[in-house]
């Protein structure tokens, strides 16, 4: 049985509302609770832990297991997988993409089934955009990256659990104050990580520009 681990402890200072970012409305909801219920809806979920601000544990839903978040995304994940002794494969996943459906979630545990060689299968959409990088005065362009081999990384994350837990076990606390994301400690160890491919729609909801389309999108999807 899967576990899955939602990270919704940041405090969102990007989305201005002075509330965490996962516990703002979206469509007359929590959006910590859409993530919730796709969850719900996928057969091979077992328990469903939330990562919340220490101060904001009774925001769990119902029929999940809140505990406090750590000063960043990753201590975050360790503090939820630290609460929950079995579960494999672990699910990991961001509240602030309130519109990941269970499909997509399904598909991710099903890739990661197909290929026993991989440690993690990670949902990430092509990149559209050309993306350039700067050199060390921030504004003149050192090189463009090839385009055709880039993606945009996303959640959901899912991992086989040991490499997850050998991958935050061997991180300095610098690593997991710079990781945005829990695939790059399993790259760091070796692990063999796959993308999976997914809707730019799986949105991450971080300005208030976000919000609105985020609320477009699940309004027309809940008609
Ligand atoms: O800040 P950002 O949007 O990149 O955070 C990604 C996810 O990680 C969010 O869902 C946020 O709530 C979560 N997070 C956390 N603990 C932190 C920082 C962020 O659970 N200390």
């Amino acid at each position: 049985m899967a576990v899955a681990l939602i990270v919704a402890a940041g405090r969102g200072e990007r989305l201005g509302t002075g509330r965490p970012k996962a516990l703002v409305p979206l469509c007359g909801r929590p959006m910590l609770e859409w993530s919730v219920a796709s969850l719900r809806a996928v057969p091979d979920v077992g328990q469903i832990i939330v990562a919340l601000p220490a101060d904001e544990l009774d925001a769990a839903p119902a029929g999940t297991i809140g505990v406090s978040g750590g000063a960043d995304r990753s201590r975050s994940v360790r503090n939820a997988l630290a609460a929950c002794a079995d579960g494999d494969p672990v699910i990991v996943h961001d509240a602030a993409r309130p519109l990941a459906t269970p499909a997509l979630f399904r598909q991710a545990l099903l890739e990661l089934a197909r290929h026993q060689d991989a440690a993690a299968v990670i949902a990430a959409a092509p990149v559209v955009d050309t993306i350039k990088e700067v050199g060390p005065d921030g504004a003149s362009v050192s090189r463009t990256l090839d385009r055709t081999r880039l993606w945009a990384v996303q959640t959901p994350q899912v991992f086989r659990r040991a490499a997850l837990e050998r991958a935050l076990a061997q991180a300095s606390d610098d690593e997991l104050a710079r990781a945005t994301d829990d695939a790059w400690l399993v790259e760091r160890s070796g692990g063999v990580v796959r993308i999976l491919g997914s809707d730019p729609g799986n949105m991450k909801i971080t300005t208030p520009e976000d919000l609105r389309v985020a609320e477009l999108l699940l309004s027309e999807r809940l008609r």
